[in-house]
């Protein structure tokens, strides 16, 4: 009995001097929540809660301590947490992501939001685009949200796209994925709306957090002042949506001045800007003009 009580308090010890070498790397490299994050890649590796990692701990195998160490060594470098566990949650689901896909944002869930708002408000079953699906979050989940409708997804990245699909099949989403440009080969006109997400970073201002050095560039460089690949998916939406055709898209929080502008020059009509959680300029709701 005694010696029981003496292993699993020898387990714990173990776990906690794990944690704490986790942490005080961590810590140094200036990653934000050291603690917790340290909990989740133990908890992930070991394949135990971080309740029972707290409380009775189950011996941890030596090739779980290597990978956790590895794995801190790696977040502790700038690997993405989400790209070391290889999901990232989105709407209530954990979508599979790592090396070569955007991770999606909570931000995003609301140009989600937005776009679910106006499918309840429609009457008849939609046609939606999303150009860019990265990793398919916003596809999957308006397409399993709304089963009425019917989404169509392209991808440039060969390895985002195989993501999106699997992403998609995992959940049992029904999406027509096009690659490489995609819309070139949609009809013109054949869309109610166009949900997206652009690349919209300012690369060449500099100043970024070095997080987003680890994702595709092509998910996040926006172009000259982060609006150049906007400019140029609004003018492949205006081709492939109907008249009075619905564009939302997620934006900087500083673009929306000039966006009001380059949404003229393109043929879409203002609708407005919506904030996200925390204030900021998130979601851009335009109209198809009827030219
Ligand atoms: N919100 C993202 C970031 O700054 C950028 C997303 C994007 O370019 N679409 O991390």
């Amino acid at each position: 009995m005694s010696s029981l009580l003496e292993t699993r308090a020898a387990e714990r010890r173990r776990v906690a001097e794990l944690l704490e070498r986790g942490t005080a790397r961590l810590a140094a490299a200036g990653v934000e929540r050291p603690d917790w994050t340290a909990r989740t890649l133990l908890a992930d590796r070991t394949g135990q809660t971080a309740a029972d990692l707290a409380a009775d701990p189950a011996p941890i195998a030596s090739e779980a301590e290597y990978r956790f160490l590895r794995d801190i060594a790696g977040r502790a470098a700038g690997v993405p947490l989400q790209y070391l566990l290889g999901r990232a949650p989105f709407y209530g689901r954990d979508f599979e992501v790592g090396p070569g896909v955007f991770i999606p944002r909570p931000e995003t869930e609301r140009l989600v939001e937005e776009g679910l708002k106006w499918i309840a408000a429609s009457p008849a079953r939609l046609e939606v685009l999303e150009i860019g699906t990265g990793s398919g979050a916003v596809a999957v989940t308006l397409a399993l949200a709304a089963p009425e409708i019917r989404v169509t997804a392209t991808e440039r990245s060969a390895v985002a796209l195989a993501f999106a699909r699997r992403n998609a099949a995992a959940f049992g989403a029904s999406i027509r994925f096009l690659p490489g440009e995609g819309t070139a080969d949609l009809p013109a006109g054949s869309m109610d709306g166009v949900i997206c997400n652009p690349p919209y970073v300012d690369w060449e201002a500099g100043g970024l957090p070095r997080e987003l050095a680890w994702e595709p560039r092509l998910s996040l460089d926006g172009g000259l002042g982060g609006i150049a690949v906007i400019r140029g998916w609004l003018q492949a939406a205006h081709r492939v949506a109907r008249p009075g055709g619905l564009w939302l898209s997620e934006i900087g929080e500083d673009q929306a001045q000039r966006l009001r502008l380059i949404a003229r020059e393109t043929g879409w009509i203002w609708e407005g800007v919506e904030p996200d959680l925390t204030g900021r300029d998130r979601v851009l709701r335009l109209r198809r003009n009827h030219g």
